[in-house]
């Protein structure tokens, strides 16, 4: 069966963003806490095979820092960051980086999902991809409602594991 590819964010998609802990007055983040189940949904991720691929906003060693901290960084086939493309999410040059490391092209999109907790870079983004939106609703510190039809997700989970179930589904009907 074909899989799906898991384009995934990381702050308070995985990482819970109240518990990082900062380098300073600095924007480096040196620790933080996962959400629960956010490890296993990584590990479990890697045994079916599905290829995921970190498309984070922010900076190259704060994700390093922590994703190593959890043992697993090394899991990801692929890290797009903010820092490196030069742009944060919605852009569509994050999106497009994340597809050329897996050497995709735009036919690929119907295989593809981005999930993440904030509407108007993850699912805005990925909707104006063609790229399957899976909002992760869980936190207040985000609006929940979409201001407009473009930040509208194609599905909406609220645990990291849910989207297991999510995926066995998408890929019966790829
Ligand atoms: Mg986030």
């Amino acid at each position: 069966m074909e899989k799906i590819i898991v384009f995934i964010d990381s702050g308070d998609t995985l990482v819970e963003e109240k518990t990082e802990v900062y380098e300073g007055q600095t924007e480096l983040v040196l620790s933080a806490d996962l959400r629960p189940g956010a490890k296993e949904l990584i590990e479990r991720l890697k045994k079916r095979g599905n290829p995921v691929i970190m498309v984070a906003d922010g900076l190259r060693q704060s994700f390093i820092n922590v994703h190593t901290q959890h043992g697993i960084y090394d899991l990801y086939d692929g890290h797009i960051y903010s820092e490196d493309v030069g742009v944060h999410k919605p852009d569509k040059r994050m999106f497009q980086a994340a597809l050329d490391v897996c050497n995709l092209t735009e036919n690929d999109v119907k295989k593809i999902i981005m999930v993440g907790n904030n509407l108007s870079r993850d699912v805005k983004g990925a909707n104006e991809m063609g790229i399957t939106s899976v909002f992760m609703s869980w936190t207040d510190r985000y609006p929940k409602e979409p201001v407009d039809q473009s930040e509208k997700p194609d599905y909406t989970i609220v645990e990291p594991l849910e989207l297991l179930d999510l995926i066995d589904k998408l890929e019966k009907s790829l």
